[in-house]
């Protein structure tokens, strides 16, 4: 679906809705590049034009594939953005003002086409939250030796009481043990 919608469109028909795919394989965020489940987002948008403005608002849905913060497995975290935005198509912005127009969304415009691709991807930014859980009791992995604590809720850690006599960084265990298994081999 072409999310590009001419202006003159939208002032000779003074309402329309718009309901369709958003389709993108990847999706940037500002924690991450992430994987779109089917690779779509679902999109309905309401365009109104009114006394030299036009006015747009609708949702966003979707799924991503993002890492959980603490335990680091991708885990889907559903979206859902609010679209809003104003299009002021006869004034010039007023700098006095600026702040107050930021918080109503005012774009001062001149063009021809409205590309609401820009709109569906504030949203969706927007609505992604900074910290991600893959659940909200998420137990993160093991600090000592990396293994995720929900796979393993009983795991003892054999690499806790060498890193608290402070012999080996068990961070380095794992290499450890696999030299010592190369060095057995030859
Ligand atoms: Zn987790
Ligand atoms: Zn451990």
């Amino acid at each position: 679906m072409d999310w590009k919608i001419k202006v003159k469109d939208i002032i000779a028909n003074k309402k329309m809705k718009l309901e369709g795919f958003y389709e993108k394989e990847y999706m940037d965020f500002h924690t991450g590049t992430y994987r779109v489940i089917d690779r779509k987002f679902h999109v309905k948008i309401s365009l109104v034009y009114t006394d030299g403005t036009i006015i747009v608002g609708g949702f966003v849905k979707g799924k991503i594939e993002r890492p959980c913060d603490r335990c680091l497995k991708l885990s889907i975290l559903e979206l859902n953005g609010t679209i809003e935005g104003i299009y002021d198509l006869k004034n010039e912005p007023n700098f006095k003002d600026s702040e107050i127009e930021d918080l109503k969304n005012v774009i001062y415009y001149k063009g021809d086409i409205i590309d609401l691709e820009e709109r569906i991807i504030e949203a969706l930014v927007v609505s992604a939250p900074d910290v991600f859980l893959c659940k909200e009791d998420c137990k993160g992995l093991c600090p000592f030796c990396g293994e995720n604590l929900n796979d393993h809720p009983d795991h003892t850690c054999p690499g806790k009481e060498e890193f608290e006599k402070g012999q080996v960084d068990t961070r380095f265990r794992k290499l450890i043990d696999l030299k010592d298994e190369l060095e057995n081999n030859n």
